[in-house]
């Protein structure tokens, strides 16, 4: 059995906090580079040079690259063979995201749904938690605004609505999100499951490390033929036109009920923020 401190995953996912926040992940800042070089629109490629410029101000002043800095949500694999000392995971999670929104004098969002009351220290996090053989514990953190958030949907199709029916969603649901989303954006997929499994892999789908190949070499395909037909639209960079609309589309699938096809959409913005930590 291996031990991880409770104080140790506190401080750990505090930082975290600050570095998601304040630092662009190298996998998008290099979509952002690359798209900078094949965007034909020149207001398209200002924006991506603005993104990237206000993205190395963040990180050099140690600021929030958006002001909207999210709701704290968690992807964790808990090996069977840890044990947490000190107190519990999740209790953990929260005391980190406390601190780190405090210290790195990130926004507050969260707040009671129907009040509207603030909890002011941006808790409770968002926790997915997965019980994985072993002794290792990986906790990815995505701090996720609403602005592309509130443009995500889940779907419940028709069967007989098959690949044309889930493209022509994912597409639909890109193009009426428009500039909302601050594009460029990534889009997550999820296909299978039941309601709440497609947007759980939906989102887990949208933080897969841009520019990795999907392992399935058939929804590699359908990815990278949704991401050409996204990027048709000419939303381009923050609304303004051009052909990136999209660094990339991920896609997960599950098995799913055969009376059923739900299908998610759940689209990040630009900054698409993430920290993982490994214990
Ligand atoms: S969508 Fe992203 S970049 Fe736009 S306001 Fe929200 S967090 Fe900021």
């Amino acid at each position: 059995m291996k031990a991880v401190r409770y104080g140790a995953i506190v401080e750990k996912v505090r930082d975290a906090c600050m570095e998601a926040n304040f630092k662009l992940a190298d996998d998008v800042r290099a979509a952002v580079e690359n798209a900078r070089i094949t965007e034909e629109s020149p207001v398209g490629r200002e924006i991506l040079n603005q993104m990237l410029e206000n993205a190395a101000i963040a990180e050099r002043e140690q600021i929030a690259i958006c002001q909207d800095t999210g709701f704290a949500v968690f992807f964790v694999e808990l090996g069977d063979s840890v044990s947490i000392e000190g107190g519990t995971l999740v209790d953990a999670i929260n005391e980190g995201v406390r601190e780190g929104y405090r210290e790195g004098y990130l926004r507050k969002s969260i707040c009671h749904p129907l009040t509207r009351k603030n909890t002011g220290d941006n808790t409770p996090a968002i926790v997915h938690l997965e019980l994985v053989p072993g002794d290792g514990l990986k906790i990815l953190l995505a701090p996720k605004g609403a602005g592309s958030e509130n443009m995500s949907r889940v779907a419940m199709l028709k069967p007989s609505d098959g690949l044309e029916g889930i493209k022509n969603l994912v597409i639909e649901r890109v193009r009426e999100s428009g500039a909302n989303p601050c594009p460029p954006v990534v889009v997550g997929v999820g296909i299978g499951g039941t309601m709440e499994k497609a947007a759980l892999i939906a989102k887990k789908a949208m933080l897969r490390p841009i520019g990795s190949l999907n392992p399935d070499p058939e929804l590699a395909v359908l990815e990278a033929d949704l991401l050409t037909k996204i990027n048709d639209l000419g939303i381009g960079p923050q609304g303004l036109g051009g052909r990136t609309t999209a660094l990339a589309v991920h896609i997960e699938i599950f098995p799913c009920h055969i009376a059923s096809l739900p299908v998610a959409v759940n689209i990040n913005c630009h900054a698409s923020r993430h920290k993982e930590i490994v214990f």
